[in-house]
């Protein structure tokens, strides 16, 4: 000022002063000299403006700019500014930073429950305990709600940062006392760290926001790491999602038929509806290609009740055709368990008052009974006594306490897997457990069907071992509904599955006709295989003493005691010629004898008769 005036110039400025009270004060002023004869100043004239008012105006408009009114933090725009230079200070120390979104668990509850004024001293008090953990250059900042950001500088490695966030996450979570009352959250954060993450500030904040979400899911007061991979897999999975909505509203699916038949009657009794994706540029999609995408989502939800709808306007159909078919659905687990499962499937019912719900068989995975056996079994109790609907275990056997399933669910069905089936001929072990679920049927009083039932041999197996419902590719593969009806139409039961059903037999009856079964289709495919190419292998199962299904009958009936000893001895004796001659195949494919073969394939098959002839004589004379 000083300066200014002796010059003879006018000053203006404003100047701070202080009270004697110690209180400070603004006043706008401006000087101007009067000059005497020598245009030297000999006096002043200072013109003042208290302007306090204006100046503490200012402030808090730049404080509002830049700050969060409630918390006092940094705001949004401020901690952008903050990035830029610990993003400077980073690239020269060589360092990193981590981007943490924090976001409270369950504060709603409390805005909602003691009011907004609690909720707000509760936010004042978490953002005092957050800034109290942070060092010198670390920002926190309220972005608003119950969200806050944290700039941690001078980061080596997330396993560093861990401890800072695992700190102020038990900081945030201790108890405060607000009017007497005790409020309490927990806090999910989600990181990035840069330049791991080589990001401009609203995608950093984007990423660490998805960690936080993955932090959520993973159970509350957790954190995560952002992982770009994922985030990929993300993008990819909404927008298949998407295009999966958009073919449901499309109608681009379509539900497919595949018949169930009772064997011993002859009868169709029902189908299951299995999803098609009938996609107009790639054809039919098959439901595992698109199912385990919408899996656990709202939409596996929606999906669900399209299905279990358009069975029921099926059902509806073929009653008004005069067709009295049975249909089972397959549930998922997420729509099973979902909060409004039997409220939805008791107002489709009402739909269609003309279908009586018995005739609707919902499907439900053993698998999913893994979550929570009981709620799955009041839910199945539910659909059960107050809906009507029948119950199945779907692929039963994989899931690894099928016994306390069936103890503990009430399903009316058990659906044996398609696994088992299909290979039972050949192993040993699947067909030990077809027959031991037949067995724990029967005990358990339920009914029983077998899927995955490709040949006629897989059907008069399974007869022989007391199962009678079946449905697989050896009746009828899935197919629309228009085909369903042609189909039933031409439909002729399997003669020799009715023939073999046509009179009772006894157990032992039945354990001889397994053993020719088997025999039988071995004889066949042992000569096929030698026929062609040479193909026989030490790998084909009845080639190989140790899984070899013929082997383990023999087993079972010594130690069953069931047959006399001659006989047994004779089996054993035939069994023994099998190996020797399987030996000899053997050797000849060693040494390229292929026109020994023949002869060898003339022995093998005498054998096998031998020991087709040998079990009817067991039966015969035991
Ligand atoms: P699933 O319920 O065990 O259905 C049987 C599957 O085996 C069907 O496959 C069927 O086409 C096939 N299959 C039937 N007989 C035979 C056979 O003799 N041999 C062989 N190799 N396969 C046979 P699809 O239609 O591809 O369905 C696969 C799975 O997708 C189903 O297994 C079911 O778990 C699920 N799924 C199908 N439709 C739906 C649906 O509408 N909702 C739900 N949640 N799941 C469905
Ligand atoms: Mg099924
Ligand atoms: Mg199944």
């Amino acid at each position: 000022m000083w300066d200014t005036i002796v010059q003879g110039k006018v000053w203006h400025g404003d100047v701070k002063n202080k009270t004697k009270q110690g209180d400070y004060f603004w006043v706008r002023t401006t000087v101007v000299p009067m000059l005497g004869q020598d245009n030297k100043p000999i006096q002043y004239i200072a013109i003042r403006t208290d302007i306090t008012e204006n100046i503490t105006q200012q402030n808090m408009l730049e404080k509002m700019a830049h700050y969060d009114v409630l918390t006092g933090l940094p705001n949004r725009v401020l901690v952008a500014d903050r990035f830029k230079q610990a993003r400077s200070h980073c690239k020269r120390s060589g360092t990193k930073l981590a981007i943490c979104f924090l976001d409270l668990d369950d504060f709603k509850p409390i805005n909602d429950n003691y009011g907004h004024e609690t909720g707000d001293r509760l936010l004042i008090e978490i953002a005092n305990r957050i800034q109290s953990h942070l060092r010198e250059g670390d920002t926190v900042s309220r972005l608003g709600g119950d969200e806050f950001l944290l700039i941690l500088n001078d980061v080596m490695s997330f396993e560093q940062c861990k401890q800072t966030l695992e700190r102020i996450q038990n900081a945030v979570s201790l108890p405060v006392m607000i009017n007497h009352q005790s409020c309490q959250v927990s806090l999910s954060i989600g990181v990035t760290l840069y330049p791991d993450d080589n990001s401009d500030f609203d995608t950093l904040l984007r990423h660490a926001d998805k960690a936080m979400y993955q932090a959520k899911l993973a159970g509350k007061h957790c954190y995560a790491l952002f992982n770009p991979e994922r985030d990929l897999q993300t993008i990819e999975k909404n927008q298949q999602l998407t295009e999966i909505q958009q073919a449901l509203d499309a109608q681009q699916f379509q539900l497919y038929y595949q018949p169930k038949v009772n064997m011993v009657t002859g009868t169709v009794f029902g189908a299951e509806a299995l999803i098609r994706w009938i996609h107009p540029d790639k054809g039919l999609i098959p439901p595992l290609d698109f199912l385990p995408i919408v899996e656990k989502t709202e939409l596996e939800i929606t999906i669900g009740n399209w299905v279990i709808e358009q069975a029921l306007k099926q059902l509806d159909d073929w009653i008004k055709q005069g067709i009295k078919l049975e249909i089972s659905v397959n549930i998922a687990s997420h729509h099973l368990l979902g909060e409004t499962f039997c409220a939805d499937l008791e107002a489709i019912l009402a739909k269609y008052p003309i279908v009586d719900s018995q005739y609707l068989q919902l499907e439900i995975l053993e698998t999913s009974a893994l979550e929570d056996v009981r709620r799955v079994d009041s839910i199945i109790e539910i659909c059960q006594k107050n809906l009507g609907v029948k119950v199945a275990l779907d692929d039963f056997g994989t899931g690894y306490s099928s016994l306390t399933h069936l103890r503990c669910l009430g399903a009316d069905t058990i659906k044996i897997d398609q696994s088992f089936v299909r290979d039972m001929l050949d192993d040993p072990s699947d067909s030990a457990i077809v027959e031991g679920v037949i067995g724990l049927a029967s005990a358990f009083n339920r009914e029983l069907i077998a899927e995955g039932v490709e040949t006629e041999e897989h059907g008069l197996m399974l007869l022989m071992m007391g199962c009678k419902k079946v449905q697989g590719y050896g009746v009828a593969k899935p197919m629309s509904s228009e085909a369903v009806l042609s189909w039933l139409e031409d439909y002729q039961p399997n003669l020799r599955w009715l023939q073999y059903a046509s009179r009772p037999r006894s157990i032992l009856e039945s354990k001889i006709d397994l053993f020719k079964l088997v025999a039988r289709y071995w004889m066949k495919e042992c000569l096929h295989k030698m026929d062609v190419m040479h193909r026989m292998s030490a790998s084909m199962p009845v080639m190989n003493n140790k899984a070899c299904p013929l082997e383990n009958w023999i087993n079972q009936i010594k130690q069953q005691q069931l047959f006399s000893n001659i006989n047994l001895q004779r089996m054993e004796k035939a069994y023994e010629e099998l190996l020797k001659i399987r030996d000899e195949v053997y050797v000849c494919y060693q040494k390229s004898e292929y026109k020994q073969l023949e002869t060898k394939a003339e022995e093998l098959k005498t054998v096998f008769e031998d020991m087709i002839q040998i079990a009817d004589q067991m039966l015969e004379f035991g």
